[in-house]
């Protein structure tokens, strides 16, 4: 068993000031009033555009945020290095839509990739599949409706740029995951993304597709992606997650009249999550696999797994990882241990990043025991270094 509550590994590289920090931050994000109120603030001093970079950037956006460029984020991805963990950076900035704002995250998605070329700090790259289009058409090409001959170039566009991530990535042996995101364009993302593991995953995986395990049809799919590989002779990048939207879906399906494409309760995506691990480790000479979660269990599980199939703990088919800012008990305790592990690190300017912060405040406020699980690991590592402090005092006085 790992222990995930060894806390002096687990903040081996924060500062006393880093974890004051961050307890002041989580026991504030923790009250769902206070995101709230931190939502309307934000929204109305970006509408009278009052800068906000003073307030946010030492607090919140360092929390979860590397930086505003790759370049700055670099230190950070060393420093990281240093305790075994490897970085995954993710150009955060969302909202746009404009053709300007589609071609500038395009480019940036480019520089991540040149960026982590031969850069043993960077284990994958990243990029949103919404990011390279506008969600109308996705949506229409996902439930295989007719598009014009307008909609028919602009989503020629879209592929070609999605094609030319994944050409980059092959020519600089980088691998790079497609995120998943809301189900109405998960379907078009998906049939894409297996034309291009198809084309670029014959040696190794350098594609990865994104499973998100609180759909209750992705075991059935995961089967169909192996038997795919087989007859096609490609490995299968697989990222896991049990995925983000969960009420908004909920709702999505009730207002639109079709079935729910959730699991029913938490216990069944848990196993969904862990069945799916089961079934790529099981089948590893056809997957490589990212395993992207907070939940201790299924860290745990995934490390058990690997025992029972006599794997080596730093088999580079096998990645576990966690978003920057958060579970740093997981991260620094699995790389510890000698798994590969590595972290999403956000990166974009303040005013680009707003409503990834928004989500991340959210996600703390809402997700069961999160905040509380990190508030309760921070409080018990400052303690352990008063009591370490005060030890030393009295061993010198003697
Ligand atoms: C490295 C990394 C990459 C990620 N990339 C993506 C991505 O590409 N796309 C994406 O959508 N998300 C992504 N996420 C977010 C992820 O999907 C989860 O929202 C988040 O990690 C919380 O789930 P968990 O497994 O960490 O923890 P847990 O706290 O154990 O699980 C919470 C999750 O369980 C599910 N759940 C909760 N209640 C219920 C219920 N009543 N019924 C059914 N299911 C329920 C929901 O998915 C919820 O988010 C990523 C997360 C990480 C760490």
């Amino acid at each position: 068993m790992i222990d995930f509550k060894n806390t002096q590994i687990a903040f081996e590289a924060k500062s006393n000031a880093d974890l004051r920090r961050a307890k002041f931050l989580f026991n504030s994000i923790k009250h769902t009033w206070v995101v709230k109120l931190g939502k309307i603030f934000v929204y109305i001093t970006g509408k009278i555009k009052f800068p906000v970079g003073w307030l946010l950037k030492p607090t919140i956006y360092k929390q979860f945020v590397g930086g505003e460029t790759l370049q700055k984020c670099t230190p950070l991805a060393q420093q990281l290095m240093k305790y075994g963990i490897r970085s995954i950076f993710d150009y955060s900035a969302e909202g746009g839509g404009s053709a300007d704002d589609i071609q500038q995250t395009f480019e940036e998605f480019i520089s991540s990739i040149k960026y982590a070329k031969g850069n043993e700090n960077v284990a994958y790259t990243v990029f949103k599949p919404t990011a390279l289009t506008v969600d109308e058409l996705l949506e229409k090409a996902s439930a295989k409706a007719e598009l014009n001959e307008d909609e028919q170039k602009n989503y020629g566009e879209y592929k070609q740029r999605f094609e030319t991530l994944c050409q980059l990535a092959y020519d600089n042996n980088v691998r790079i995951l497609v995120d998943a995101e809301d189900y109405c364009f998960q379907d078009a993302i998906d049939d894409f993304t297996e034309e291009m593991m198809r084309k670029f995953n014959k040696k190794r995986a350098i594609v990865f597709t994104t499973l998100q395990m609180y759909r209750h049809d992705r075991l059935q799919y995961l089967e169909k992606l192996y038997n795919d590989a087989v007859e096609n002779n490609y490995t299968v990048g697989m990222k896991f997650v049990r995925g983000a939207y969960m009420e908004k879906e909920r709702e999505r399906a009730k207002q639109l009249g079709y079935k729910d494409p959730i699991c029913p309760t938490k216990q069944a995506t848990d196993e969904n999550y862990n069945r799916g691990l089961s079934y790529v480790i099981e089948h590893i000479d056809k997957f490589e696999v990212f395993s992207g979660t907070h939940n201790e269990e299924s860290n745990q599980f995934l490390a058990n797994l690997i025992e029972k199939h006599h794997l080596t703990r730093n088999d580079n088919r096998i990645f576990f990882a966690q978003l920057y800012g958060m579970s740093d008990n997981l991260s620094y305790n699995l790389a510890h241990e000698g798994y590969n592990v590595t972290k999403y690190i956000p990166y974009a300017p303040v005013k680009k990043v707003l409503p990834y912060l928004i989500r991340r405040a959210e996600e703390n406020t809402a997700i069961a025991g999160q905040t509380t699980r990190e508030l309760e690991l921070i409080k018990a590592e400052i303690k352990r270094r008063k009591t370490e402090k005060k030890l030393q005092k009295n061993n010198k006085r003697q």
